[in-house]
């Protein structure tokens, strides 16, 4: 799943005070899930892809991405979860803006020689809390 999947099971964002993730590779769809893993509580996410308000996407929307396919008796016997660990760590990040609507925001990859620039404020370049 890309980003471009992803941003196309976003719904508009109709609930104010999500908390927002901001996403700009690929790679990190996966990180998605951890986000919301982090914390049972989190129910919903304000998405940011690659710079663009792309909605928003609920825990339970994310079910419906994972798929689930039913195994029977036994077959869990001797089997190791799919996949390599990603090992995501959020971080958080902040709009030096004061009052900025969308600081702080939850990113999972941060290059501090090309910092992501505010979507509200693109002339500001956001850092970490
Ligand atoms: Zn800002």
């Amino acid at each position: 799943m890309t980003l471009d999947d992803l941003a196309g099971r976003t719904r508009p964002l109709a609930e104010p005070g999500l908390p927002v993730l901001r996403l700009d590779r690929d790679d990190e769809v996966a990180g998605v899930v951890a986000w919301f893993g982090e914390d049972r509580a989190r129910r919903g996410v304000h998405l940011i892809v690659r710079g663009e308000d792309a909605g928003c996407l609920f825990r339970t929307d994310l079910y419906d991405l994972m798929g689930t396919r039913s195994m029977g008796f036994g077959d869990s016997a001797r089997t190791i979860l799919p996949g390599a660990s990603t090992a995501w760590r959020t971080l958080e990040l902040e709009c030096p803006e004061p009052g900025c609507a969308e600081s702080p925001l939850y990113a999972l990859s941060f290059n501090p020689a090309a910092p992501p620039h505010c979507r509200l404020h693109p002339e500001r370049a956001l850092a970490p809390r």
